[in-house]
Order: C-alpha cells, then sequence, then structure tokens
C-alpha cells in the first residue's frame, strides 16, 4: 500500500510499483479480450480475434496449418501453430532458425511471415507460438497430379530455381526441398516454405509419429558426405521428374533403398565418385549390385511430356536435357543453380530483378551478423529446453514489439506481387 507519510523517494517508487501492477493487469485483461479459441482436429487454435473463419489446410512436422480471414489486413492468410517448439533439440532449433531467419529473407518466391504471436501472457506461462503467413492455394503435392504444359512446368522450375538462389545467397543450404514445402497459387506463382535442416540437424528422430519424406534428398545426403549449394538441385530435379512422370522418382523406403532406387535407374556411379566415400560408406556403395541405368529417354520418353506440336517436342527434348544435367549422383559434376536459370528450358523467364534480388534489409534493421554467417551461428546452438524456452519467447516478443510499432505492416512484399 502506499503510505502517504513515506518520505517522497520513496513514495514515488511504491506509486511507480503501483503503476506497473496496474499496468500489468490491464495489459493482461486486454490481452485475454484479444484472443479466441477453437478446436481444429486434436488441437486447440488460440489465435487473436482479427483472425476469424480458420479452416485446417494442412499440417507438417511442426503442427497444424489453417487458413483463416484477416480483418485488419482484409485477406486470407495462413496461421501454423508450434505447440512448445522449446521442447526438445530439433523443435526447438527449428522454430528458432525459422523465426531468426524469416527477418533476414526477403524474396517474392519464399514464404514471407505477416505476424507472430502466443496467446500466452508471460514468460512462465508460454506454450505455443503461431506464425502468420501469406495465404497459397495449393502445396506441390497436389499440382504433381495435374497435367501442366511447358509454360507453366517451366515457371514453376523457374521460381524454385530463384528462391533456392535467394536461400544461397543468403548462407542457406536447403537439402531438403520437397512438393509438401513448396506452395502454389492458381496464378502459378510459387513459394518455398521453410529453411530446411540445420546443418547438423537430427533428421526426424524426435519428430515421430511424423514420418520424414527421403526421396528427394541428394546422394551426398543420403551417403553422408560433404555438400555444395548444388546438392539443392538434386531435389529440384526429383520434383520436376515427379511433374513430368506422375509418380515419385526414387521412392527409397528408408536410407539403403533409397540409394538403390537411385542406382537402379541412373546407375552405378564411376570409381573417381566412390573415392570420395568414406571407407564404411564407400565397402557399402561398392558391395551394392552394379547397375548400367537407363538413358534419360527411356526414363523420360515424348509420351510423357506434352508433345502435340513442333515447338513442343522441342521443349520436351530440352526440359529433358535438363533433368539429365539435374540429376547426377556426383555433385561435382551436377549443374548448379545459375547454370539451370541459363538452361534454354527455364532462361525465357530470367528477369535480373527476380533472380538477382538480395534484400536483406531487416538484418541491417535489426543489426544481426550479415546472413552468410547467420545460418551456421544459428545452426552451432546447443541449448536446454529452459534456454530455448527464452530465445525462442525472446524472438516472439520481438516480432510482437514490432507489430505493435506498426514495423510489420502486412504488405506482402515490397515487390508487391501478390494479388489475393
Ligand atoms: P508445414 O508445417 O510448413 O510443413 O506445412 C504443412 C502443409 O500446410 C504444407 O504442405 C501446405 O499444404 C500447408 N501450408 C503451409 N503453409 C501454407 C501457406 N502459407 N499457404 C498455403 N498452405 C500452406
Amino acid at each position: 500500500r502506499c503510505d502517504l507519510n513515506a518520505p517522497t523517494s520513496q513514495r514515488t517508487f511504491l506509486d511507480a510499483q503501483k503503476a506497473a501492477i496496474e499496468e500489468f493487469a490491464m495489459n493482461k485483461n486486454k490481452r485475454e479480450r484479444e484472443f479466441y479459441s477453437l478446436d481444429v482436429g486434436d488441437s486447440t487454435f488460440t489465435v487473436l480475434k482479427r483472425y476469424q473463419n480458420l479452416r485446417p489446410i494442412g499440417s507438417g512436422a511442426q503442427g497444424i496449418v489453417c487458413s483463416a480471414y484477416d480483418q485488419i489486413l482484409e485477406r486470407n492468410v495462413a496461421i501454423k501453430k508450434l505447440s512448445r517448439p522449446f521442447q526438445n533439440q530439433t523443435h526447438a532449433k527449428r522454430a528458432f532458425r525459422e523465426l531468426v531467419l524469416m527477418k533476414c529473407v526477403n524474396h517474392k518466391n519464399i514464404i514471407g511471415l505477416l505476424n507472430v504471436f502466443t496467446p500466452q501472457k508471460s514468460f512462465e506461462e508460454f506454450q505455443d507460438v503461431y506464425l502468420v503467413m501469406e495465404l497459397m492455394d495449393a502445396n506441390l503435392c497436389q499440382v504433381i497430379q495435374m497435367e501442366l504444359d511447358h509454360e507453366r512446368l517451366s515457371y514453376l522450375l523457374y521460381q524454385m530455381l530463384c528462391g533456392i538462389k535467394h536461400l544461397h545467397s543468403a548462407g542457406i543450404i536447403h537439402r531438403d526441398l520437397k512438393p509438401s514445402n513448396i506452395v502454389v497459387k492458381s496464378d502459378c506463382t510459387l513459394k518455398i516454405l521453410d529453411f530446411g535442416l540445420a546443418r547438423t540437424a537430427a533428421t526426424g528422430l524426435l519428430m515421430t509419429p511424423y514420418v520424414v519424406t527421403r526421396y528427394y534428398r541428394a546422394p551426398e545426403v543420403i551417403l553422408g558426405m560433404g555438400y555444395q549449394a548444388n546438392v539443392d538441385v538434386w531435389s529440384v530435379g526429383c520434383i520436376v521428374a515427379e511433374m513430368i512422370r506422375g509418380s515419385v522418382l526414387f521412392p527409397g523406403t528408408d536410407h539403403i533403398d533409397q540409394w538403390n532406387k537411385v542406382i537402379e535407374q541412373l546407375g552405378t556411379p564411376s570409381q573417381d565418385f566412390l573415392m570420395k566415400l568414406n571407407q564404411s560408406v564407400r565397402t557399402y556403395v561398392e558391395n551394392r549390385p552394379r547397375y548400367a541405368g537407363y538413358s534419360f529417354e527411356k526414363l523420360f520418353p515424348d509420351a510423357l511430356f506434352p508433345a502435340d506440336s513442333d515447338h513442343n517436342k522441342l521443349k520436351a527434348s530440352q526440359a529433358r536435357d535438363l533433368l539429365s544435367k539435374m540429376l547426377v549422383i556426383d555433385a561435382s559434376k551436377r549443374i548448379s543453380v545459375d547454370e539451370a536459370l541459363q538452361h534454354p528450358y527455364i532462361n525465357v523467364w530470367y528477369d535480373p530483378a527476380e533472380v538477382e534480388a538480395v534484400r536483406f534489409i531487416q538484418v541491417f534493421l535489426f543489426s544481426q551478423p550479415p546472413p552468410k554467417t547467420l545460418d551456421k551461428q544459428l545452426d552451432e546452438r546447443e541449448h536446454t529446453v529452459e534456454e530455448w524456452k527464452e530465445l525462442i519467447y525472446k524472438e516472439v516478443s520481438e516480432w510482437e514489439e514490432r507489430a505493435k510499432n506498426g514495423v510489420i505492416r502486412g504488405q506482402p512484399s515490397p515487390l508487391g506481387e501478390l494479388s489475393l
């Protein structure tokens, strides 16, 4: 209680304390009024009231994703719930990495964050994080089922490469691109949803019951070799091949079967590749039956492509040529992202503003280290659950603070390419 007889300095201190307690209670009440809860499948979403009409649209390793209508921005958005993202190293590292890297990248082919919030009122109560993103229409798994013409196919491929090039220029090598992590809109615009594997990722062991898809992982990832940026070109090759074939190119049931599926179709790699493997892996690979593999004409015959006109016949042979340069087991002989962007099947779309767009605005706003070293630094972090909780809470609070100050205006991107 405030004692009026107390000396002035003490009174001021007590007044300030009382005011702080009142403000806290007011904020707490305000916060409670700002949120509402609803059940989505097995989960409960507790979201800001501005987000209405929630509907589940997907789920992944991190949790459930809903579409919603944002009454403030007057547009549809996607909301992803991360439940207790600090609960173990795998979840925590991924969530933290995603929150930090999202601030650094800003490209039309990488999904943009519009808002981040937690409904819990204090650090002690902190449980869940909600990420609000631009809403897209479908993921690539759904598009693969469609019959695409060359124009659409090559445009989707071009955008994947632009997004990947942007990630690479920020020092982020994805290594785990797959159709479920790529989303598109009906106008054929495409965005990559995540930042892939952390360099030291414990790949999926703690993520049960979620099944990790390995079909798109490059030989150097499967065989535990060193890798370079074109590790992501392999994944793009597998995705495009699947769009052409209508079925998964290398549907391995595990690491070993994955490798079998690769060599059965592409052939056993040459001796100089085998020499790059560490002894135990090399012994295993050398002891597999030898396969001659098939030509790309056999793997991707004309009948798989739309081929009515002479123009389309040319396109089919260009697409096949590009595939044959992307799906090369030995990374040192595989095409690079830049070379792929220059390939005749792709370069019809080439726009320097999209290909070379390197925008790391927020890095400067938040005075973070240059992006190239950022991902490496993020990766080296090992923390206890409580430390992760603190780090993630700090990131979320920072986003909330920015939203309050109007830094996140909800504009899709400075390029203004979205027309929701
Ligand atoms: P994730 O948890 O990020 O792996 O997302 C799981 C699934 O939710 C994706 O495969 C998409 O089908 C869907 N999804 C995620 N984010 C979005 C988004 N921004 N727009 C549309 N669908 C999305």
